[in-house]
């Protein structure tokens, strides 16, 4: 099979691709599932969508919203044709790794003041020392309100960091395992060095950094209990590469398909009725109240079929999902990881996946035949190139996607999104123009008129 670079199929691809991306960096500013949600309600409001009101008949064309804990999102547009032939659904995940606070996180050690973390999802611990780190999340106060937090964003903000040994000292060290090499005991953000001007108290450096925190967000000590913070890399997303062709930035796992996937709702003139999703905790084995591992997203389909009289088991049957999440692309610096004819490149379009998983097919959805035959004559009917891919080659670990809680469903459903090059580290890289063939293909989806 012969596969091409976009750039030579279209040579103007580029240039309409960074356009859509300006959209797409802006959106990847926001590094929280919270963020992502906050960024997006009030451009949905705008675009003419209103709260979901469970029991109303919605006719063609109207638009609605679900904000599921200000964490998820489900938005809907709904088709020419009745639901009960069932819905065209893209689900991507809005969450990213990174380093959590632990309930208790401020200490002092040796005159240094730290904040100690867990980390979240599946991380090279070794990534995250020396990279300069912003804090995210909320806190409840002790009177019920709730205090954001978004300190080292913005370039007037100071920043934090793990610290790591110098390699003068490090002959041990490096000859650690990587996993090892810095444990998760050791990801301890540094916060602070100078002491509360106060003789009489001990661990002024602690104390200090206390009443910064009190003095400029009215968050006390205690206050961590009840809140939800964490640390992500400070980098803003930016162009990379001499042609500008390709985007580097934290969290483009799920965020690309989570824009795509947007973009393509919002743009949508759909024959079925839409449903985007963004999930969280995909990171973490989608558990949770806001993860695709339960009832959250069927029980609001079922409200939303019942007001049109239909079963929600007859209508998800005739479903059709599009787990929109990304894939590994072949990175030659580590090409005996990949097999060649299975793996997906940069820059060869959206990346449509039968199967994740690790070992013999454990733990995954497997598209069927007749799903993939039905998406590979959508893309193609709308002259959108795609690519297939395995991620990586078999037995060399693995991965999952939501995939196969959306099947769990009864709904028929596949993989598709775009290659990522240094996936889950603090500096994901993917190509413009496979950003753009991924709306494109979930547009298409949306908009076909046919039917399994
Ligand atoms: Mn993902
Ligand atoms: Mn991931």
């Amino acid at each position: 099979m012969k596969w091409e670079n976009l750039g030579v199929e279209d040579p103007t691809l580029l240039e309409k691709a960074s356009g859509f991306c300006e959209g797409y960096k802006s959106f990847l500013s926001n590094k929280t599932e919270r963020e992502v949600v906050d960024h997006t309600v009030p451009l949905l409001r705008s675009r003419g969508y209103g709260e979901y009101v469970r029991g109303k008949e919605y006719g063609p064309g109207s638009r609605f919203y679900v904000n599921n804990r200000g964490k998820s999102l489900i938005m809907v547009t709904v088709g020419r044709r009745p639901v009960s032939e069932g819905l065209r659904i893209a689900a991507s995940h809005i969450d990213s790794p990174r380093l959590d606070f632990k309930p208790n996180p401020l200490f002092e050690d040796t005159d240094l003041a730290f904040f100690k973390t867990h980390y979240y999802g599946g991380i090279k611990k070794y990534q995250w020392s020396t990279v300069p780190l912003s804090l995210h999340g909320v806190v409840i106060l002790k009177d019920g309100s709730t205090t954001g937090v978004r300190i080292g964003e913005d370039p007037g903000d100071p920043v934090f960091v793990v610290t790591d040994l110098l390699p003068h000292l490090a002959r041990e060290q490096m000859k650690k395992p990587a996993s090892e090499v810095i444990t998760g005991e050791q990801l301890n953000i540094l916060i602070g060095c100078w002491p509360f001007p106060d003789e009489k108290v001990s661990q002024k450096v602690k104390l200090n950094v206390a009443s910064l925190l009190f003095e400029k967000y009215g968050i006390r000590e205690k206050d961590f209990q009840s809140a939800e913070l964490c640390a992500v890399p400070a980098f803003a997303p930016r162009d990379l590469g001499f042609d500008r062709a390709m985007l580097g930035g934290y969290g483009q796992d799920d965020s690309v398909c989570a824009y795509a996937s947007l973009m393509a709702e919002l743009d949508a003139d759909p024959e079925y009725t839409t449903v985007t999703v963004f999930a969280d905790k995909e990171e973490v084995g989608s558990d949770g109240n806001t993860g695709m591992n339960s009832q959250t997203l069927k029980d609001f389909l079922t409200d939303l079929v019942s007001a049109y009289g239909c079963e929600i088991r007859h209508v998800l049957e005739r479903s059709v999902c599009l787990s929109a999440d990304v894939n590994a692309a072949y990175d030659p610096a580590y090409g005996e990881n990949f097999e060649r004819n299975n793996s997906s490149y940069l820059n060869r379009g959206a990346v449509v996946s039968k199967y994740t998983g690790a070992g013999g097919k454990y733990s995954t959805n497997d598209a069927s035949a007749e799903t993939m035959g039905l998406l590979r004559a959508i893309l193609d009917e709308a002259g959108v190139t795609w690519q297939v891919g395995e991620l990586g080659k078999v037995d060399n670990g693995g991965g999952g996607t939501i995939a196969m809680y959306m099947s769990a469903h009864n709904i028929d459903t596949v993989d598709i999104g775009v290659p990522v090059l240094s996936m889950h580290s603090p500096y994901e890289v993917v190509s413009k123009a496979d950003v753009y063939m991924l709306y494109r293909a979930i547009l298409a989806f949306f908009n076909s008129p046919r039917s399994k």
